[in-house]
C-alpha cells in the first residue's frame, strides 16, 4: 500500500493498517487482534461491527442520502431531532445537527450568543470556561478549550475565554482549606471581574476528558454552577461530546448531578462512530427569542442533517435502548473501576483512579505520597499508551494533564458491550504494561 499522501497524526509514525472490527476488537491487515479499550476516541459506544446499523445505513441510502437542509427536511432528521427531545432532559427539546463535537461546542456557543441578541443584549458575547478543558479543534472551539498543547501554537488568533480553575480534585489547590467549592465559586469572581452584561455563557465537560483523563467534580459542584448562572443571567452550555449518550451510565452525565443545562453539545457516541454526526440540543427558553426574533439560527453545514447520517444515528439509539447499554455501562463501569483500584494497589506509579461509568481514568505520578507528576519529558503518556498498543490494546492518552505543563493520564472507556471477561482480558493487558514501565522506572 502507498503510505505518502495521507496526513495522519504523527507523520513519521509506522500506523497499522486496519481491516475489519468486531465487538470490542479491532484487527489489523497483519491479523493482530486489539482491545478497543478506549472506543477508540471514547466513540464506538455499541462495539464494531454491528449488521443492525449496517442495515439501517444500507435501508436509508438506498432511498436517499443527501438532500440539503435549505430545500428540504427529512424523516430521520426529524425523528431523531424528536427522539433525543424525549431523552434529554428538561426542556431541551431543540436539536441543532452537524458532523463533529467541534461544530456541537462552537454552534452552542453560537446560539447563546444569538438568544442574548434577539433579546437586545447586543454585548453579551463571551464565553467563559475552564483550564484544564476540551471542547474542539475549530477556532471557536479550540477559544473555549483550556487544552494548553493543543491551544499554543493559535493563541493570537483565539479569545481568551478559559478562566477559571477545573474541578480537579486531586489536584485541588485549596485542599488545605477543605472542599467549599471555591473552584466553583471562581465563576462567580470571574462574571464579577468581566460583568455579566458580557457573558453569554459558561461551557464546561461534566466529566473532564481529552485535556486530564476523566476528571470528576465533587457532589455540589454543578449545583453551585447553575446557581451561579442562574444568578448572573448567563446561559450554561454542558459539553457532553464525550460523556452523553449513555457513556458515564446515565444517558446525559449532568443527570448524575441533578442539573439541566440551556444547552447540551453531543457528538461521538451519537452515532457510536458509524457515521459522522454531531448535535446541538436548545432548550425552550433559549429558543423563544429566535422563534419570535429572526426565526433562523446563523449556523450550519453542508452536511448538516442528512438524512443517512441521522438514520444511522437513530439505529444506535434504538440499539442502546434494546441492549440496556446505559444500565450496562454502570455495572460493567463498577466492576472495571475495581479492577483499576486493584492495579493501583500494585504499582505506585498509578496515583489516581477516576470517573464514572465506562469513562475511567487513571493517572500516573513520580511519587504517590506528594503526587508528582513525571516530567512531560519522560513521555509517561505516550509509553503507556505505545505499551499497550503492542500488546494489542487501545487506550486514550490525555498527557499534560495540569494544565499542559505536566502530569499523565490515559482514559480507559472501551464498548459498552463488553463483558466481564472481557474487562479480564483488557485489565490484564494493561497491566502488564503498567509493569513493564514501572520496571523501567525503577
Ligand atoms: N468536546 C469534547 C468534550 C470532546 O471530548 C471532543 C473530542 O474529543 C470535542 C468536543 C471535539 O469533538 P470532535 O473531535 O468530534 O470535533
Amino acid at each position: 500500500m502507498k503510505r505518502n499522501h495521507l496526513i495522519k497524526p504523527i507523520l513519521d509514525h509506522n500506523y497499522p493498517t486496519v481491516s475489519h472490527g468486531k465487538g470490542i476488537y479491532l484487527y489489523d491487515t497483519d491479523g493482530k487482534q486489539y482491545i478497543d479499550g478506549s472506543s477508540g476516541a471514547v466513540t464506538a459506544s455499541i462495539g464494531h461491527g454491528v449488521l443492525d446499523v449496517v442495515e439501517a445505513m444500507t435501508e436509508q441510502a438506498s432511498k436517499v442520502s443527501f438532500a440539503y437542509r435549505s430545500h428540504f427536511t427529512s424523516e430521520a432528521a426529524e425523528t431523531l431531532a424528536e427522539k433525543l427531545s424525549e431523552l434529554a432532559p428538561g426542556d431541551l427539546n431543540w436539536s441543532f445537527f452537524v458532523n463533529s463535537g467541534s461544530e456541537a461546542t462552537e454552534t452552542a456557543m453560537k446560539i447563546a450568543i444569538q438568544h442574548w441578541q434577539e433579546k437586545g443584549f447586543e454585548r453579551k458575547n463571551r464565553i467563559v470556561s475552564r483550564w484544564t478543558s476540551y471542547h474542539g479543534i475549530t477556532m471557536g472551539a479550540l477559544s473555549m478549550s483550556g487544552h494548553v498543547s493543543r491551544r499554543k501554537r493559535f493563541v493570537p488568533l483565539l479569545e481568551d475565554f478559559p478562566s477559571i480553575s477545573a474541578p480537579y480534585c486531586y489536584r485541588c489547590p485549596y485542599e488545605s482549606s477543605g472542599c467549599k467549592l471555591q473552584c466553583a465559586n471562581e465563576l462567580e469572581t470571574s462574571i464579577q471581574r468581566l460583568g455579566s452584561e458580557n457573558i453569554a455563557a459558561f461551557i464546561a465537560e461534566p466529566i473532564i476528558g481529552a485535556s486530564a483523563g476523566a476528571v470528576t467534580p465533587p457532589d455540589g459542584y454543578y449545583q453551585r454552577i447553575k446557581e451561579i448562572c442562574e444568578r448572573y443571567d448567563i446561559l450554561f452550555i454542558a459539553d457532553e461530546v464525550m460523556t452523553g449518550i449513555g457513556r458515564t451510565g446515565k444517558m446525559f452525565a449532568m443527570e448524575h448531578w441533578g442539573v439541566t443545562p440551556d444547552i447540551i453539545a453531543l457528538g461521538k457516541g451519537m452515532s457510536a462512530g458509524y457515521t459522522p454526526i454531531a448535535a446541538t440540543l436548545v432548550s425552550d427558553r433559549v429558543m423563544e427569542p429566535i422563534l419570535k426574533g429572526s426565526k433562523s439560527i446563523m449556523a450550519g453545514h453542508t452536511y448538516s442533517a442528512n438524512p443517512l447520517s441521522a438514520a444511522v444515528s437513530l439505529e444506535v439509539l434504538a440499539y442502546i435502548e434494546r441492549m440496556n447499554l446505559v444500565q450496562a455501562a454502570e455495572e460493567k463501569g463498577q466492576y472495571l473501576l475495581e479492577k483499576l483500584h486493584g492495579l493501583a494497589e500494585r504499582f505506585d506509579i498509578i496515583g489516581d483512579v477516576r470517573g464514572k461509568g465506562l469513562l475511567l481514568g487513571l493517572e500516573f505520578v513520580s511519587n504517590r505520597s506528594s503526587k508528582t507528576p513525571f516530567d512531560l519529558q519522560d513521555g509517561i503518556t505516550t509509553r503507556i499508551v505505545n505499551k499497550a498498543f503492542e500488546k494489542g490494546l487501545l487506550i486514550y492518552p490525555a498527557s499534560g494533564a495540569i494544565e499542559g505543563i505536566a502530569g499523565d493520564a490515559v482514559i480507559i472507556s472501551p464498548p459498552l458491550v463488553i463483558t466481564n471477561e472481557e474487562i479480564d482480558s483488557l485489565v490484564k493487558i494493561l497491566e502488564a504494561s503498567v509493569e513493564e514501565l514501572q520496571h523501567e522506572l525503577h
